[in-house]
């Protein structure tokens, strides 16, 4: 009789550690313990207040930010405090008021629809006051807009007499214009951007490409982009093909990592107007992770380190997602662990250095790896949200 009442409660005790486990497991419409906890499914899932129940709504990008759903995002006493230093640090105020360097010329195809110029204008417009004080001189930066119709107009465009696209970027718009194009009625993705600084015509350019069906701007592409121009132009004095649409692209100076990973979380830093929209809009980036064969691996810092050396060697398939991805994650932890005027000096001096870990050891006194193992507790922390 004893021994089945051990027994017993050996299984209870089994079942009540087996059942949290089994409880947890969100899905749309669950219930849910912490406001604002987010979770990864199928999709992404915040928990929120619907009526007075906690619940697991969807936190898709449209809803973010959304004043119809005012409960769909995590609240202030809910952020991580690595990721509220992340939003503290960034200059938001900059983004509210004029900018004095940066001149845009806007190349629109017609079938670009007004209602998506006016979105995409409002968003760059907004950019270039957030970079602004990046630049000490007037910067010039040719802004094209166009659809999956418009590779001829592309071709087309000039600044100053000369072609504002060559052909290796020309290449590359004929595909991104194929992929954009729905075929029977699909779309292979809606929305493409790119970036970069032309030395031949001294000025910036940025495409944003969308498909003709796109009645929206994503909120954070025209930011994103912004950030490669900064980037390029940083880079334009030791690296005059860079961002011209070169094939050699240099990624020695400044790796994909810190490329990709700055645009991600500077574009959706200067789009949220409070942190618990950038949690939630962090969240969004790490969801490119999910596809990564790597990504259920990376669960110690040993692990973290081995997968940055591995964004840092040439590009394929999975690293192009998590240098967004992953990326973004380590830097957010510079931003906050360092703020915005020491991670200006890091894009600055991309140039000037042998390579980037010159150049960072000498900003903040760490190198690459040494810098991902230090970051590693935070990035570990999110990556386990996603
Ligand atoms: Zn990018």
């Amino acid at each position: 009789m004893k021994r089945f009442t051990i027994l017993a409660a050996a299984i209870s005790l089994l079942m009540s550690l087996a059942l949290p486990i089994a409880v947890a497991a969100p899905s749309l419409g669950s219930k849910c313990n912490r406001e604002g906890e987010v979770a990864h499914m199928s999709q992404l899932l915040i928990c929120a207040k619907v009526g007075k129940v906690l619940k697991y709504v969807a936190a898709t990008p449209d809803a973010i930010g959304a004043p119809s759903r005012p409960s769909a995002v995590v609240p202030a006493k809910n952020v991580d405090p690595t990721v509220l230093k992340a939003f503290t640090s960034f200059n938001h105020s900059a983004c509210t008021q004029p900018h004095q360097h940066i001149v845009m010329t806007y190349l629109t195809s017609p079938n670009y629809s007004q209602n998506m110029v006016d979105g995409q204008k409002a968003l760059l417009e907004k950019a270039a006051s957030c970079y602004d004080a990046y630049f000490d001189r007037q910067i010039n930066i040719n802004v094209v807009m166009a659809t999956e119709k418009d590779y001829d107009f592309l071709a087309a465009q000039k600044t100053n007499g000369q072609p504002v696209f060559d052909d290796i970027r020309l290449r590359w718009l004929k595909f991104m214009t194929g992929r954009i194009t729905p075929v029977q009625g699909k779309l292979g993705g809606t929305f493409a951007g790119s970036a970069g600084w032309n030395p031949a015509t001294d000025s910036g350019w940025l495409i944003l490409l969308d498909a003709t069906a796109n009645k929206t701007p994503d909120p954070h592409v025209a930011s994103h982009e912004f950030v490669h121009v900064l980037q390029s132009f940083s880079k334009s004095v030791f690296f005059p093909n860079y961002g011209d649409g070169s094939s050699e692209v240099d990624y020695v100076n400044m790796p994909p990592w810190f490329w990709e990973g700055t645009a991600e979380l500077f574009s959706y830093d200067s789009i949220s107007s409070q942190p618990g929209y950038l949690t939630l809009y962090m969240a969004e980036t790490r969801m490119q992770g999910r596809q990564g064969p790597n990504q259920n691996k990376i669960s110690t810092p040993a692990a973290l380190v081995t997968t940055m050396q591995e964004l840092k060697s040439s590009p394929n398939g999975q690293s192009n997602m998590l240098s967004y991805a992953l990326g973004s994650q380590v830097c957010e932890y510079i931003l906050a662990t360092y703020g915005y005027s020491k991670y200006w000096q890091i894009m600055k001096n991309a140039g000037q250095f042998k390579n980037f870990d010159e150049n960072i050891k000498s900003a903040i006194g760490l190198t690459q790896d040494e810098l991902f193992l230090k970051s590693a507790p935070f990035v570990l922390s999110q990556w386990k949200l996603s």
